[in-house]
């Protein structure tokens, strides 16, 4: 079955400890997961995609503008790739099969091109990482369900700043949307 890795949201705003909408520590801890993770796809030739948020500023008709504070704006440092993913994306840019797709909403499907090039690809499986948990990470994946994906979520690669919230996602992945739970590459679920 042909895969794909969809790296969520992992930028500075996210991560960083000065992040304008941090994870903090539990965002932290999953890098080196996160880029063991990407590097494997990339060497083994496999998509990634990078399914990263964009706001304009002062975009009062944006929902989220009523829920958080302005992040992962257009142009700023805080929606550069966190650490050491920068400098992996940077390498590999150039690739035939490493994207990146701009998503203004939670689901990385929303508004995007994303379904079109999985399809295009014939991708059957698709292997989440980023943050946060419990709301990009979640609600890519319930569209991806949605539209018959089968769904590995890497435990060790995802988290949230709501720690009860990063839990019931893991949940809700395995006993909802069927997906299987991976923890250091292998199945635990
Ligand atoms: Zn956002």
């Amino acid at each position: 079955m042909k895969k794909a890795l969809i790296n969520i949201d992992y930028t500075n705003d996210f991560v960083a400890e000065d992040g304008a909408l941090t994870c903090g520590e539990p965002g932290q801890r999953i890098e080196d997961r996160i880029n063991a993770i990407t590097n494997e796809f990339i060497h083994n030739h496999e998509d990634v995609f990078f399914t990263i948020d964009l706001h304009q500023k002062e975009d009062s008709y944006h929902p989220e503008t009523k829920l958080f504070p302005p992040h992962n704006m257009e142009g700023t440092s805080g929606r550069k790739l966190f650490g050491g993913l920068g400098k992996i994306y940077e390498d590999h840019k150039d690739d035939n099969h490493v994207f990146w797709i701009d998503k203004t909403r939670y689901s990385a499907f929303q508004g995007t091109d994303l379904e079109m090039k999985l399809r295009e690809r014939g991708i059957e499986e698709l292997h989440l990482v980023g943050v946060c948990t419990d709301i990009c990470v979640l609600h890519t994946a319930v569209d991806a369900y949605n539209k018959g994906f089968r769904l590995v979520i890497h435990e060790d690669a995802v988290a949230s700043f709501d720690q009860a919230a990063h839990h019931l996602a893991l949940k809700h992945f395995a006993g909802t949307l069927g997906s299987e739970i991976y923890r250091n590459g292998g199945i635990v679920k």
